[in-house]
C-alpha cells in the first residue's frame, strides 16, 4: 500500500473542510482533488512540505468537476500534468465558462473570494475514465467506480482496500455526523443510493472523503449517509408540495439541519466547519430540483 497524506487546504482560513489527498507512487506524487485554486498556496505549502515540489505532481484525479474539488486543476497542467476526470465532467474543465456562471448564480460577488479562478485546460492534458477503468503509476493502481447522486460527473476511485470517495459518501468530519451535500442541479437520491451500492461492494476498510480525512467504520458510514439523505429529503418534500419559494425555505431548513447538528453533538465552531465544507443552503434548491424533476417523471 503507497503512503497516503491527507492535506489540510485550510479553506478560509478553517481547519479539516477541504482535503487534498497525495499519495506516492513510483512516478511520483498523484493528487486526488486538489481543491479550490482559492487555496492553491496552502496546498503548494502542503505538497512541500512532504518533500516535494509542485513540478513532481504530474498527475491528479478528479472525483468530480464541483470547484472545490477541482478548480485548482488548470494550473498544474501549466507544468503539463495530466487530469483525469469522469467524460461528463470534462468538457466542463476544458471550457469552465458555464460553469462559472452557473455558480455565479449562486455565490454571486463571492466567487472570487470562495474559489478563486479557473482557467481552461487544454484537452491534451485530460483523459477520461469512466466506470471501471484503471490507471496505473508504477505499481499503484486505482480502480474507477462511476458514481452519480451528488454529480453526473462523479468517480471514486479504489486504490487497494481504501476509497477516495469526493462527495458521493457524504462529509464526515472528525468524530462528527455523516451529512450529504445536495447542491443542485445533479441531486438524485435514487441513483446515490445505487452508487453507495457500488461502494459497498469494495468491502473497503478506510474511505476518504474530500471533507475530511480518512473514515474506517465504512458500513456504518453508508448506513448513516443513505439516513440522513433520506431525513434530508423528504424533509424538503412537503414544503415543496406547498409550493414555497426557495428564499421562504432555506431558513426553516437551514434551522433543521443546525438543530439537527447541535442534537448530534456538534459545537458551535464544529458546526462552522461543516457549514465550510458543506453549506446547507445550498442543498434547498438541489433538493427542490430533485422533487421537481421526479414530479415531473424526468428522474
Ligand atoms: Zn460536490
Amino acid at each position: 500500500m503507497p503512503k497516503i497524506h491527507t492535506i489540510d487546504l485550510n479553506f478560509q482560513n478553517g481547519n479539516e473542510s477541504i482535503a487534498t489527498y497525495l499519495i506516492e507512487t513510483e512516478q511520483g506524487p498523484v493528487l486526488v482533488d486538489p481543491g479550490p485554486y482559492s487555496t492553491f498556496e496552502n496546498l503548494k505549502k502542503g505538497i512541500e512540505n512532504l518533500g516535494f515540489n509542485l513540478i513532481d505532481v504530474e498527475n491528479i484525479l478528479i472525483t468530480h468537476i464541483h470547484f472545490d474539488h477541482a478548480g485548482a486543476a488548470w494550473k498544474f497542467t501549466e507544468h503539463g500534468a495530466t487530469i483525469f476526470v469522469h467524460p461528463v465532467g470534462l468538457p466542463h474543465l476544458k471550457n469552465p465558462e458555464k460553469l462559472w456562471e452557473s455558480a455565479k448564480m449562486i455565490y454571486g460577488d463571492s466567487m472570487d473570494r470562495l474559489w478563486g479562478k479557473m482557467k481552461p485546460i487544454d484537452e491534451e492534458y485530460l483523459v477520461p475514465l469512466g466506470d471501471g477503468q484503471t490507471v496505473e503509476f508504477g505499481d499503484t493502481v486505482f480502480q474507477t467506480i462511476y458514481t452519480p447522486g451528488h454529480a453526473v460527473h462523479h468517480n471514486a476511485y479504489v486504490l487497494d482496500d481504501v476509497i477516495f470517495t469526493g462527495d458521493v459518501a457524504g462529509v464526515k468530519i472528525n468524530n462528527g455526523p455523516v451529512a450529504p451535500p445536495c447542491p443542485p442541479p445533479d441531486i438524485n437520491i435514487e441513483l446515490w443510493k445505487q452508487s453507495i451500492n457500488k461502494l459497498r461492494k469494495v468491502n473497503a476498510k478506510g474511505i476518504y472523503p474530500t471533507h475530511y480525512g480518512l473514515h474506517e467504520n465504512v458500513e456504518e458510514h453508508f448506513t448513516q449517509l443513505e439516513n440522513e439523505l433520506d431525513d434530508w429529503a423528504n424533509y424538503m418534500k412537503p414544503m415543496y408540495d406547498d409550493k414555497l419559494s426557495p428564499e421562504e425555505i432555506t431558513p426553516i431548513f437551514v434551522d433543521y439541519i443546525i438543530k439537527k447538528y447541535k442534537d448530534q453533538g456538534l459545537s458551535a465552531d464544529e458546526i462552522q466547519v461543516y457549514e465550510y465544507a458543506n453549506p446547507t443552503w445550498m442543498s434547498v434548491n438541489g433538493l427542490l430540483r430533485y422533487w421537481k424533476l421526479k414530479e415531473q417523471g424526468r428522474i
